[in-house]
């Protein structure tokens, strides 16, 4: 581990030297097991979240009242107290975090036996759920009976979704199960929840999988939305290079949903709204067979490829696009904004021998449309011509 993650390590050792247990635990131990790197290691402790503090000069409080502080060493690493959640009033928060003496317990309130080993200084494992042989087994299974585990936390059934997704593992039987008879317990989850674990689906490498366990073990079922259309519709190359376009994808599924509504009910930041309202923009002027060079011009690089991807699978068209083109009519556009025309408005005011106003703006939004569309150069003196044609008064 001393090489591997060597601030955990030098975290796990002192916290030793005073006389604690620690151990690595949760996602890195789960991704070393997979032979893959890990995202964020995780320490886990006998110590009190004080005891940890007193310990190590810089830290940070980052939810104490879980029981973690956060210890600044080389690099940030969570340190939580053992603990287990025993008591649950709205099926996601615990009412209170109880400290608990052993490794063990700790791990046991962990939600898959993938997630549920240890791992010491030494790398030795610690593995009383058999996470090592769920994981060759590529299984994802709840630590205990499911059907409890998921009545306690509701969320769990989506990450075990969102792990599938993500791992390219399948759902033990009787996990999937409970998944199915419990389906209706993620209701009690918040929607800042879901939308984290639909997006961490969403830009998976096995999106597909996800969005079709999401429907077959009957969670889609909860959430507004045309997710038949979603799957119906599915493709298999269909892949999210961000979460803007999963909603994207989502609010062009929509039969009969308002998809302002929907993405309000899903709390989508005004971003990701201005997002989805070009791409269905854009896919809207497609329909009519091509974009005018005003359209390349108008949505971003972006949006055009979204939407001539999603434009193909939905309309079933065969756009003219592919993404080189894009790139190359864009290209090919004299402008790539309004401020890179070759006047400005007190150039304007000369012109035209009047002050500064409304109309400024209005002349300017006709020239780009002039120069966007060819009919003249981008150069002073042509546009200058082009005014005066225009606008002889
Ligand atoms: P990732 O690589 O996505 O961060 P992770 O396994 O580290 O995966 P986290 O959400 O960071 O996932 O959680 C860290 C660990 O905490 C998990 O591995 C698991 O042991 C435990 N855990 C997290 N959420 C829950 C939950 N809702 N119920 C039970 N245990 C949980
Ligand atoms: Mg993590």
């Amino acid at each position: 581990m001393k090489n591997r993650w060597p601030a955990a390590y030098q975290v796990i050792e002192k916290l030793e030297y005073a006389g604690f247990e620690a151990y690595v635990v949760g996602g890195a131990v789960r991704d070393f097991i997979r032979g893959v790197s890990a995202n964020d290691v995780d320490v886990t402790t006998n110590a009190t979240p004080n005891e940890v503090k007193q310990l190590f000069e810089h830290t940070i409080d980052v939810g104490i009242e879980h029981g973690t502080v956060l210890v600044v060493v080389k690099e940030s690493i969570e340190v939580t107290t053992f603990r287990s959640e025993d008591t649950y009033s709205d099926f996601r928060r615990p009412d209170n975090v109880m400290f608990v003496r052993s490794l063990q317990e700790d791990l046991q309130r962990r939600d898959f036996t993938m997630n549920a080993m240890a791992l010491t200084k030494n790398d030795e494992l610690i593995d009383y759920f058999d996470g090592r042989a769920d994981i060759k087994q590529k299984l994802i299974r709840a630590v205990g009976d499911p059907f409890k585990r998921f009545s306690e936390d509701a969320l769990r059934m989506l990450r075990a979704i969102r792990f599938s997704a993500q791992l390219d593992f399948s759902l033990h039987g009787n996990t999937l199960e409970a998944i199915e008879m419990q389906h209706k317990l993620i209701d009690r989850v918040s929607l800042e929840r879901v939308k984290v674990e639909l997006e961490k689906i969403w830009t998976s490498n096995h999106v597909g999988k996800g969005m079709h366990l999401f429907k077959t073990s009957k969670l889609a079922i909860n959430f507004p939305g045309d997710w038949k259309t979603y799957l119906d519709k599915w493709n298999r190359f269909l892949m999210f290079e961000n979460v803007a376009n999963g909603w994207a994808f989502f609010a062009l599924m929509q039969q009969s949903n308002d998809i302002n509504t929907l993405l309000n009910f899903y709390k989508c930041s005004n971003a990701e709204k201005m997002h989805v309202k070009q791409v269905l923009l854009a896919v809207e002027k497609l329909k009519k067979g091509h974009w005018t060079a005003y359209d390349i011009f108008q949505f971003n690089e972006e949006i055009l490829i979204a939407a001539a991807y999603y434009a193909e699978i939905i309309l079933d068209m065969n756009t003219p696009y592919e993404n080189n083109d894009i790139q190359r009519l864009k290209a090919a556009i004299p402008i790539a904004s309004s401020r890179e025309i070759a006047v400005n408005g007190n150039e304007l005011m000369e012109w035209k021998q009047e002050k500064r106003g409304p109309w400024i703006k209005e002349v300017l939004e006709k020239l780009t449309i002039a120069i966007v569309n060819g009919q003249v150069e981008n150069e002073r003196a042509q546009l200058k011509e082009w005014y005066f044609r225009e606008y002889d008064n």
